[in-house]
């Protein structure tokens, strides 16, 4: 028996804690602090990881990478009025990707509303705009069927981001263990397929295609249809490009991927079979010039309202990527048919891969210092181990890295995504960690942020530490946003005024020391400006698996990516 008398009492914060663990949700994501500290104790206490973070935009990123990565949601845990604000960042990249998260915000005392309550936010309301189901449980007993719920919804249809707001009295709040029923666990998504006249349709236009193309994109990674999409390319012989998080559902260096033929690709195929990707800015809303005026979309996702966005498409496939793509190999295995490996368009794609990799290849071997991008993505592509997540944000880094560092299993590449979003490169890349921690142990983590996008949430490097996560983070440092200057020209600019006046908004303090930070922490650090220091940095911190290391890598701060085709939209992702 209890001696405070609270026998067959349960606090809010457990309902919370056990009603999470009931919907299998496994990893928790916050800063405590009023009214949250006991939610994230009652979670440890039933199992469920807590990864105490230092900031929430960044914890909610974290939280919406282990959703990617597992298909069940990761929780962000925050504190009422501004905790629940920087959180919205997250929950914002989050549903623009399509990721499932759930983020649970304390929040003022009900008896207090609207008498301006300590941190008191419209915060129900604040979350609708950045999600697809946000609501207060309207008592504790009331807990279990909201959080099933909200679980449910972030994984059914097309997944996003759910918020659950926990009022302060609720936390602390006894009630009896008898009144709360907990909802059992919701059940997997169920898969829908597409009409069959469609699919028939479908297998007819891709017949019929004289320059064919298959876009694979992160939507196809969340729906694990890395089997049947790689069944289906290979069957049927189609070249295919990823989209960036597409990198990995088939493994890059496939020979069937033109990704270095990108441009090429897009603008002149005649037939294009979409597969999880949205016509929006990264795939250049499937208009011309960037396309053909009369290309054909077979257009398959699991929103029906995503269908016909942008484009007509010549056939919609409404359903499951996976269970859509088995229904198209079964039309291939009762009437088998493969493009001609021998046509122009594999002549006139293999030619602009090879003319593309040479020239990419070239700029790698400049020996000139301060090192160029593809120097530095040359070199690192060298040592990465295959099974290794590649987490990446920046400008340049991001755009050029990608075109380099190859992806050889799906969701293993997480990067600036949908929304662009800057900042996500260090909860993403503690999300990836810890995930494999649990179901690969041993499995790297190399994490390539440009110096601005690392600034933003450089301070998770404490948490890195923390947790002892053994994350390569790559600092590709060019002083600056875009492009900055050398520590000279800096200095002799600083003659004619304040910075404040006459510094371009670009730069970023040149030579900064960004080891330090990790260091700081008791990880390894590393200061590199030559191509053997990176080799040798890069060598010493793979072969560590125990010890986080941050290598700072300084590269001409002029440089940028090699001239394109296209002008417009050459800052974009893509
Ligand atoms: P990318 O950034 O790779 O182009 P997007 O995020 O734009 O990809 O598109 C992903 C698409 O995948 C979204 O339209 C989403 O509705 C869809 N999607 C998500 N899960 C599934 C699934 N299981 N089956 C089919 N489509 C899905
Ligand atoms: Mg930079």
């Amino acid at each position: 028996a209890r001696s405070d008398g609270l026998e067959g009492q349960v606090s809010g914060a457990r309902v919370i804690a056990q009603a999470l663990k009931t919907q299998d949700v496994n990893y928790m994501f916050g800063i405590v602090g009023i009214p949250v500290t006991e939610i994230a104790l009652a979670a440890q206490e039933v199992g469920i990881r807590y990864i105490g973070m230092r900031n929430e935009q960044a914890a909610c990123y974290a939280a919406s990478a282990v959703g990617y990565l597992t298909g069940r949601p990761g929780v962000c845990l925050v504190v009422s009025g501004p905790g629940l604000i920087h959180g919205l960042g997250g929950m914002a990249n989050a549903n623009m990707n399509c990721w499932p998260l759930i983020v649970i915000g304390g929040s003022s005392e009900r008896s207090q509303e609207t008498m301006g309550a300590f941190q008191e936010f419209p915060q129900v309301e604040a979350c609708r705009l950045y999600s697809k189901f946000s609501a207060r449980p309207s008592s504790i007993e009331a807990i279990p069927s909201i959080i099933e719920k909200a679980v449910r919804s972030s994984i059914y249809g097309r997944p996003g981001a759910c918020y659950v707001d926990i009022p302060a009295d609720f936390v602390n709040l006894q009630v009896n263990v008898n009144s709360i029923k907990y909802v059992e666990c919701c059940m997997p998504p169920p898969i829908s397929m597409a009409e069959t006249s469609a699919v028939r349709m479908a297998a007819s236009v891709i017949r019929n295609a004289k320059q064919p193309l298959v876009i694979i994109g992160k939507g196809a990674a969340y729906a694990r249809a890395e089997e049947s999409i790689r069944k289906l390319v290979e069957q049927c012989k189609l070249p295919f490009l990823p989209t960036p998080m597409g990198k990995g559902v088939i493994r890059d260096n496939h020979p069937n991927c033109v990704a270095a033929a990108r441009s090429r690709a897009l603008q002149f195929a005649d037939v294009i079979v979409l597969l999880g990707a949205r016509l929006n800015w990264i795939l250049h809303f499937g208009l011309p010039p960037r396309y053909q005026p009369d290309v054909k979309f077979i257009q398959a996702d699991i929103c029906a309202e995503e269908l016909g966005n942008n484009v007509r498409p010549a056939v919609t496939l409404l359903g499951d990527i996976n269970a859509v793509t088995k229904q198209l190999l079964e039309q291939f295995d009762k009437t088998p048919w493969q493009y001609p490996p021998e046509s122009e368009w594999w002549k006139v794609l293999r030619e602009k891969m090879k003319s593309n990799e040479a020239l990419s290849k070239e700029l790698a071997s400049k020996k000139s210092l301060p090192m160029n991008y593809y120097t530095v993505f040359y070199h690192v592509q060298e040592q990465l181990p295959r099974d290794c997540f590649v987490v990446s944000e920046g400008a340049n880094t991001m755009d050029i890295g990608r075109t380099v560092l190859q992806n050889y299993l799906p969701r293993h590449r997480l990067d600036a995504g949908t929304f662009g979003t800057m900042g996500v490169g260090l909860g993403f890349a503690i999300a990836a960690a810890i995930v494999a921690k649990d179901r690969n142990p041993g499995k790297r983590v190399i994490c390539v942020e440009g110096d601005s996008a690392f600034g933003f949430s450089g301070m998770e490097v404490e948490t890195i530490c923390r947790y002892n996560l053994p994350i390569v983070l790559l600092v590709v440092n060019n002083n600056g946003i875009y492009q900055g200057f050398d520590t000279d020209s800096w200095k002799e600019m600083l003659k004619f005024g304040d910075a404040t006046t006459v510094a371009p908004p670009m730069s970023l303090l040149p030579h900064s020391h960004y080891e330090h930070v990790m260091t700081a922490f008791g990880g390894k650090g590393y200061f590199v400006q030559t191509p053997e220091e990176l080799q040798k940095s890069l060598r010493q911190s793979l072969a560590d698996t125990t010890n986080p290391s941050l290598i700072n890598i300084m590269i001409e701060p002029q440089a940028t990516r090699k001239a394109q085709d296209f002008h417009w939209l050459t800052q974009s992702n893509l």
